[in-house]
């Protein structure tokens, strides 16, 4: 989506260096990047995104779920999924787009498609939705609850993943979870709430997701959140081309990037990288499905439909 709508706004650019990190070590065990923005070019010599694909794969980075913020990325991002074996397409409005959708009067209508793209092939959650108190002024939260509503329950009726964007809204967002009742499998990409929101989440089944911002220096909050929160719970994301992983703070983020991420979180758990891998490995399969399962069957299809044939459940 345009960057200027983007929770995190381009930082200050003059001076700063806008090439890509070079490739880190290869994970020996893969892992999936849970939430990232490929359409976004970035830096000196922006990447196409299957230069972005191949880059992740070649450092253990199996896929990605690339996820739309507006009309035109979720349409993006669910007709690149259909074609494209290592992308899972999100699909939602933004909730910093929401306000903007319903001041044009055209919010009904951009939910309705949105509602259509999510019935789509590959597209595998909805998102990202929530809400954004960092943003959007008092005026827009009335759209943004709405918006936030509506996609839940569009989540709901397509059995898919909800992956909720919650800046400065902790309580709003998991009130109206309870409220209303979540999805399945709700996941709060770029985790942001402390140790004792991981609890909250951890009696709730939701997922957290880790993004690079773990590694930074003053982010002790979710380092302790993360040591708080089951390991089934675990995901991790690089919400690229935002919050670059350390040691290349400040430089264009990219799922190559996501080992990093994946190290550090490890580090600071004490834990072997490829155990930790496998871990987040697994639960995001448990979240999205198969990247290679072409179509991809949705949960209540498997309940309610005929007998899968063999391997589908796989
Ligand atoms: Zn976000
Ligand atoms: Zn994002």
């Amino acid at each position: 989506m345009a960057s200027e709508a983007h929770p995190r706004a381009r930082e200050q650019t003059s001076g700063r260096d806008l090439s890509y990190p070079p490739l880190p070590e290869p994970l020996i065990v893969g892992v999936y990047d849970n939430h990232t923005h490929l359409e976004i070019s970035d830096g000196d010599n922006p990447l196409d995104y299957r230069e972005h694909l191949d880059r992740a794969s070649s450092v253990g980075v199996r896929g990605v779920i690339q996820v739309g913020g507006d009309l035109e990325t979720s349409r993006w991002s669910a007709e690149t999924a259909a074609a494209e074996p290592r992308l899972l397409a999100a699909v939602a409005i933004h909730p910093n787009e929401a306000p903007v959708y319903e001041a044009a009067g055209t919010l009904d209508d951009a939910l309705a498609e949105i509602a259509e793209l999510a019935g789509r092939p590959r597209v595998v959650a909805v998102g990202e939705t929530g809400l954004d108190f960092f943003r959007t002024p008092e005026e827009g939260r009335a759209a943004q609850f709405r918006s936030f509503e509506a996609h839940i329950e569009i989540a709901k009726e397509n059995g898919l993943a909800l992956q909720i964007h919650d800046r400065d809204a902790h309580f709003d967002v998991i009130r109206t979870l309870l409220r209303v009742g979540a999805p399945e499998r709700t996941v709060f990409h770029c985790y942001s709430g402390d140790a004792e929101m991981a609890r909250v989440c951890a009696d709730n089944g939701w997922y957290l997701s880790f993004a690079g911002n773990v590694t930074f220096k003053n982010a002790d909050n979710l380092r302790a959140a993360l040591a708080v929160a089951p390991r089934r719970l675990l995901l991790a994301e690089t919400d690229a081309p935002f919050l670059t992983p350390m040691p290349y703070r400040g430089r264009p983020n990219a799922p190559y990037l996501l080992p990093h991420t994946i190290r550090a979180m490890a580090a600071y758990l004490e834990t072997d990288t490829t155990v930790l891998a496998a871990q987040i490995s697994s639960n995001t399969e448990l979240v999205y499905g198969r990247w290679d399962a072409e179509p991809v069957t949705a949960p209540h299809e498997l309940h309610n439909g005929a007998e899968p044939s063999h391997g589908d459940l796989a």
